[in-house]
């Protein structure tokens, strides 16, 4: 049952093999029996879950179901859900229960899924590592001495270990395509406001974007469908029609133009990883594509204009967080600025504080032209590099990763190398172009992904060139030993 893809389970479900209720309990209890080796869900939400089944299965009987009604998904715990908690992987929110859902929430009750829980994730989806959630770390499936990455550790390890069909997941400089590289799976990031941000906890709001994981291109395409569209809660969601995803993955891929750009295969990057990329791109030169060397000149800038914006934008979101509104607030305050220091103190983790203190910094008096607005102008430079790309190329191609998924504990104590595991990933947020993450191999038992970036709502086009790869390759078929059964 774990291995049927989406449309195998709509299939399922209409020809009354199994209901949405059995459906449900069985990945339920699949949950309960395997989710304590690998940490990936904060809530479960079981009797929700079995509400919503139920009314998929009503649904499903008087002919009123869409494509996906009945099939249970997880949802990452920064999308807001109405009456059950939304932690964002932190202590702040341990007790906080929204009043509303988040846009994609929506979309995909709307659409009769059932929500099974909520995903472990880095706080406030601070990291590459998923080690930042106050919520303890998510191990990888593949290897439990091994992270899964970050921020949507937990929503591709569960996807991984099968626990749920489908995910979502949120990318701000690489949060869905290197946690799906590390776990074996496949995660797409949309254009930038392709998805609705409203109701999706804010980190640096000229970033995020929300989007999905799966275990196939096709599964990838079919959630894409539900929760891509136009919000007007959200003041940069992208008024554009929504292609169908699932009509255009069976295109050939005769004549497309691959780039590899030289900046994506040089100091840093491992040796097998680079032997794998290399040979995921020898199976697209046989499905008919051509292959040439670009240059995104701007590559090395990435990271450091990543790390002022993206700081500087959580700084001021987070200054919500003030122990009066919402959230923790400490005990036994004697004035308000006490009330606001031991909140927020005691509310926010590490890596979190050190984020607010840097954003904090590059925006004050005297820092603003320095950092950020050197930042936004680098921003443009990067974007330009992409843009000169696309004019030769349909699609760009290279590593997700640098390496694939490091131990526990390897690098949290060393910031800086951390922030170096998302230096492929980085640059397509600031672009706001859309980027996806499939399989594409193994060094030992750890899995390699093979990261494809697009043009601006080009994801049909994304989708369409994994689905081709898959196939004819199996690497998204394999499951983590001790999830298989
Ligand atoms: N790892 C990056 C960071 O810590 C990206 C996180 C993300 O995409 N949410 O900021």
């Amino acid at each position: 049952m774990h291995d049927k893809t989406l449309t195998e389970l709509a299939a399922g479900l209409r020809a009354k093999e199994f209901s949405s209720v059995e459906l449900t309990r069985y990945f339920l209890d699949r949950i309960a029996r395997y989710d304590g080796q690998i940490n990936s869900f904060i809530t479960v939400c079981a009797d929700y879950a079995l509400q919503q089944a139920q009314a998929a299965d009503q649904a499903l009987a008087n002919g009123d179901a869409v494509s996906l009604t009945g099939i249970p998904l997880a949802q990452k715990d920064i999308f807001c859900t109405d009456g059950i908690r939304t932690s964002c992987g932190s202590r702040m929110l341990d007790n906080f229960i929204a009043p509303y859902d988040a846009g994609v929430v929506e979309r995909c009750s709307g659409a009769g899924m059932v929500m099974l829980g909520k995903t472990n994730m880095d706080e406030f989806a601070m990291g590459s590592s998923n080690e930042t959630s106050y919520y303890g770390p998510v191990h990888n499936p593949w290897d439990r001495e091994a992270v899964p990455g970050g921020s949507s550790g937990g929503s591709a390890a569960a996807v991984a270990a099968r626990l749920t069909p489908v995910a979502t997941a949120t990318d701000t400089g690489g949060s869905i395509r290197q946690p799906a590289s590390l776990c074996g799976i496949t995660g797409l990031k949309p254009t930038y406001g392709r998805v609705s941000r409203f109701g999706m906890i804010a980190f640096a709001s000229s970033l995020d974007q929300g989007g999905v994981m799966a275990r196939s291109a096709e599964d990838a395409a079919l959630l894409l469908n539900v929760i891509a569209g136009f919000d007007e809660r959200d003041s940069t969601s992208a008024e554009q029609t929504v292609p169908d995803y699932g009509a255009t993955l069976d295109e050939t891929l005769a004549g497309l133009k691959i780039g590899l750009p030289e900046e994506y295969f040089s100091d840093g990057l491992d040796t097998e990883v680079a032997r794998i990329i290399d040979a995921a791109v020898d199976e697209y030169r046989k499905l008919g594509a051509e292959v040439k060397a670009i240059s995104l000149p701007n590559t090395g800038l990435a990271v450091p204009t990543y790390y002022v914006i993206a700081p500087a934008e959580c700084s001021s979101n987070l200054s919500r967080f003030d122990g009066v509104r919402f959230g923790y607030r400490c005990e036994n305050a004697v004035d308000l600025e006490d009330l606001y220091k031991r909140s927020r103190g005691e509310g926010f983790g590490a890596e979190v504080k050190r984020r607010i203190m840097i954003g904090t910094y590059a925006l004050s008096a005297g820092y603003y032209d320095a950092y950020y607005l050197k930042a936004q102008q680098l921003r443009h430079l990067i974007s330009d590099d992409f843009a000169k790309a696309f004019e030769e190329v349909d699609v760009i191609m290279g590593p997700t990763s640098p390496t694939v998924a490091f131990n526990l504990g390897e690098k949290s104590s060393d910031p800086v190398s951390m922030y170096l595991s998302d230096i492929y990933t980085i640059a397509v947020n600031l672009a706001g172009l859309p980027g996806l993450s499939i399989p594409a191999g193994f060094v030992g038992s750890r899995p390699v992904g093979l990261q494809i970036i697009g043009n601006y709502f080009n994801e049909a086009r994304l989708l369409n060139v994994a689905h081709r790869f898959q196939q004819v390759t199996d690497w998204h078929l394999r499951a983590p030993q001790p999830f298989a059964d």
